[in-house]
């Protein structure tokens, strides 16, 4: 069997199952189901009863693996949690215990009958608290990648990734809202896309992703026609007017294709955009390893080169966090350089603005 078949197959069930519950919670979300984090992003049952199922999944059939995944049952164990805990545990059990599809198998302990506890499924959430390592197996779940996306009913993501020795090595993404094909924007939604390393990088659709067709992903050659950024739709995430600068330097002429979560990376895999820019709004914040794991084998075995804003390899073995890594730039490996050369020339040309303006 090829490396990492049984994590990718876990990886793809858990990935759908999560996708058809944040698409099902979409519609009845109301205000009082959402929370305000310390960082002011929206939390929605959608995001704690989606990491209750992919942890609940893995951690029945990897019980060794520490998760690190982005939420926490803190706010769902106290009283006044309790509307939003009842909510969450009816949503992940009613999506444990649909029935099995084909490619799902029966250990995994899916289906009827397998419902869990309220403190089974709060714990399978908290198992997400690992704080990372340079060495060894551990998972990275973002159970909904760009909730403000999902809020505004646009792009998100669910990206579950399996990291070995600080290299992420299985990527799974489901995107439930993002057209099958760019060229048909109102047509069929819903697609997975799933990379190991070494073994290619594919689409297929999230309604089907263990049968249906799969599309291998082949990063195109960049041309002046499709020279094209993707970037975040929210400018607290990333710096947008620094993108123009570095546009200009590049002379791209198309307008930036915006939409939220990894859903970027996945454009940029199948050609929709050529460049994934994302450089940081101040200087304190931290690129979390979630935000990026799955995106990044995706793009490497679609034939991509992803590395911080300086061309530094992201280091995905210090922490919940990259560390001192700085931006991102994903490209195809024709202008991933250029792209690099171009962020530098736009930093000095801001850093000596700033010091005119100064004086
Ligand atoms: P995007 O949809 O690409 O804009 O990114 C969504 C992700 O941005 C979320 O999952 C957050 O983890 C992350 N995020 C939150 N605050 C910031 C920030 N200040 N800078 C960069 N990323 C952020
Ligand atoms: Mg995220």
């Amino acid at each position: 069997m090829a490396q990492y078949a049984a994590e990718k197959q876990i990886a793809i069930a858990a990935v759908r199952r999560a996708c058809g519950l944040t698409a099902s919670v979409f519609n009845k979300i109301v205000k009082q189901e959402t929370v305000t984090k310390e960082d002011s992003s929206p939390v929605t049952v959608g995001d704690y009863s989606a990491q209750a199922v992919v942890n609940t999944i893995l951690n029945r059939v990897f019980p060794d693996d520490p998760i690190v995944g982005e939420e926490d049952a803190a706010d769902l164990r106290v009283d006044a949690g309790t509307a939003l805990r009842e909510r969450i545990i009816q949503l992940a059990n009613e999506t444990l215990t649909a029935p099995l599809v084909p490619g799902e198998l029966a250990e995994w302990g899916l289906g009827p009958d397998h419902g869990r506890t309220t403190e089974q499924l709060l714990d399978a959430i908290d198992r997400g608290n690992y704080n990372g390592s340079k060495t060894g197996r551990m998972w990275t779940l973002d159970p909904i990648d760009g909730t403000k996306g999902f809020l505004r009913g646009e792009q998100y993501a669910v990206c579950l990734s399996l990291i070995v020795d600080a290299k992420p090595v299985v990527g799974v993404i489901g995107c439930p809202n993002l057209p099958v094909s760019l060229e048909n924007p109102d047509g069929v939604r819903g697609c997975i896309f799933v990379a190991v390393a070494g073994q290619g990088a594919y689409q297929l659709p999230l309604s089907d992703p263990f049968t249906g067709a799969a599309s291998k992903l082949i990063l195109p050659v960049t041309t002046p026609e499709t020279l094209c950024f993707l970037e975040s739709v929210e400018k607290a995430h990333a710096k947008l007017s620094f993108n123009e600068k570095v546009a200009q330097v590049l002379g791209v002429t198309k307008s930036p294709v915006r939409m939220d979560s990894q859903a970027k990376y996945c454009a940029l895999a199948r050609g929709d955009g050529a460049v994934y820019l994302r450089m940081p709004v101040g200087s304190g914040y931290k690129e979390k390893i979630w935000d990026h794991a799955s995106g990044a084998v995706l793009v490497e075995e679609a034939g991509g080169v992803i590395t911080d804003g300086r061309g530094i390899p992201l280091d995905f073995g210090l922490g919940r966090t990259l560390g001192e890594n700085f931006g991102i730039v994903a490209a195809g490996s024709d202008i991933h350089a250029k792209v690099i050369a171009a962020v530098k020339e736009a930093r000095e040309a801001e850093a000596a603005e700033t010091k005119a303006a100064e004086h």
